[in-house]
């Protein structure tokens, strides 16, 4: 695709809009950023790398008067292909795409592709830290950090690109082909968004639509929607699986992982030698080694690395250890399912920190689990009278409310004995009190190193 001297007009000014506008007008195109918020709200953003290279502003209205002359749309993940104007850019046979769409364009390395519901960038960043231990120059990028556009920008023919793709970017995919995806899970997810299930695992689909016989796709033997994408996938199938032996693929034995494919055997390691922590992990480390095995990283490099590899900042992240008990962080937990997660992975009693923004999420299965594994219970936050009242309900003794996060912390320390866990698995949103997971992750390290 040949983006100089087209007219392109990129939606969204967030990270992936301003760069991909960058991009594109670095390389002879003419672009204009649009974003229906208005100069006034965005005054705080930086603006400066799009004025340096030239691309025309339009801020507020987005009327159809931003179509005009248009060749091509680039859509940012955030911003859905059924807003009005992308329905009439259509009717003007507008071509509208994503800007992993551009970064595929630009790109001439091959590209890893990992999606799913739950464990993206803990995957696509282990797979990273795998494939760096050949000798390619390797990208790691998608929703993690700069814009994918931005990161291939110059990766050259030796390289190679591992990245995290969300269902938005693949819903403006046009020609998008990576040589190795991943498909980890999939749950009801982003219905507000894709509307149906259907359409959101129809979305997900797109990831192998243009993959042919020479590429590969990894899958979830364990997840049967993703199982039974193998009936449609034009590339060669590659299954994990953390609960059944297989013929093909990647899977766990009496404790140890091993792979087959094409009738060899090999014996990768004991499950027990993974450092990330919790079963959902093991998944993750199962469908890594499988990318990495097509992407040639050694069997040897790949067991190094999940030895070594200990996670993703705010996913059950291990802060330190003080008289005994240990503290993770796991700001990144914004709903019960994945705090559920984060319980099952421990085995020691649990000083459990939770609360935020309330999602009004079914408290149930969570409660049960809180019964089961966690000694003291401290909530905070927008949710914790709900979650007091769930609590209660469920049995759960030891249950304290505090106003801030600081004096959780403080609690928590009091409270917990000789090797035990004290556990920031929040449950909820972050915005009641902090502008972000990341944030509210960061101050609670500091306030644990305060201690
Ligand atoms: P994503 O990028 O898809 O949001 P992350 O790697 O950031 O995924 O993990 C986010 C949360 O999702 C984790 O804190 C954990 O609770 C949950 N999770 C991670 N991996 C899995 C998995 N394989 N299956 C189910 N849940 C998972």
């Amino acid at each position: 695709m040949q983006f100089e001297g087209k007219k392109i007009l990129v939606l969204g000014a967030g990270i992936s809009g301003i760069s991909v506008a960058c991009v594109l007008q670095n390389r002879g195109a003419q672009v204009t950023l649009s974003d229906s918020k208005s100069a006034e709200s965005l005054k705080n953003k930086d603006f400066s790398a799009i004025h340096e290279c030239g691309v025309v502003l339009a801020l507020g209205h987005q009327g159809e008067e931003l179509l005009q002359d248009i060749d091509w749309i680039v859509v940012s993940p955030g911003i859905s292909i059924d807003i009005p104007l992308i329905k009439i850019a259509k009717t003007k046979n507008i071509k509208v795409m994503s800007e992993i769409e551009v970064a595929y364009q630009l790109c001439t390395a091959p590209i890893l592709a990992i999606t799913g519901t739950n464990g993206k960038t803990t995957t696509t960043t282990l797979i990273g830290e795998m494939v760096k231990t050949t000798d390619r120059n390797v990208v790691v990028g998608g929703n993690i950090g700069l814009a994918l556009s931005q990161e291939v920008d110059g990766v050259g023919d030796n390289g190679i690109v591992v990245a995290e793709i969300s269902s938005f970017q693949l819903e403006g995919s046009i020609s998008f082909r990576p040589r190795v995806a991943a498909i980890l899970n999939i749950t009801p997810d982003h219905l507000d968004r894709h509307h149906s299930l259907e359409n959101y695992i129809a979305m997900k689909e797109r990831i192998f639509a243009n993959q042919t016989k020479d590429d590969y796709i990894v899958l979830n033997y364990d997840d049967i929607t993703v199982r039974q994408m193998a009936n449609k996938v034009p590339s060669k199938v590659f299954f994990f699986s953390r609960k059944e032996e297989l013929e093909s693929g990647i899977f766990v034995k009496d404790g140890m992982i091993i792979l087959k494919w094409q009738g060899k055997t090999y014996i990768v390691c004991p499950v027990s030698k993974i450092q990330l922590k919790g079963g959902h992990n093991v998944e993750n480390a199962l469908a890594a080694c499988g990318v990495a095995f097509f992407a040639g990283v050694t069997l040897i490099a790949m067991v190094q690395t999940l030895f070594k590899f200990t996670g993703v900042e705010h996913r059950i992240e291990q802060v330190t250890t003080i008289n005994g008990v240990t503290y993770y962080n796991d700001s990144k937990a914004t709903n019960p399912e994945s705090s559920i997660k984060a319980l099952e992975a421990f085995d020691q009693p649990i000083i459990l920190i939770a609360g935020g923004r309330d999602k009004n999420t079914d408290l149930s299965v969570f409660m049960t689990l809180i019964k089961e594994k966690v000694k003291h219970l401290i909530l905070l936050g927008e949710a914790k009278k709900r979650f007091e009242v769930a609590a209660t309900e469920h049995g759960v003794s030891h249950i304290h409310t505090v106003d801030s996060l600081s004096e959780a912390v403080k609690l928590a320390h009091q409270l917990a004995e000789d090797s035990q866990v004290v556990l920031l698995s929040p449950a909820c949103a972050s915005y009641d009190m902090f502008t972000s997971y990341e944030e509210r992750g960061k101050i609670f390290k500091q306030l644990v190193y305060q201690l």
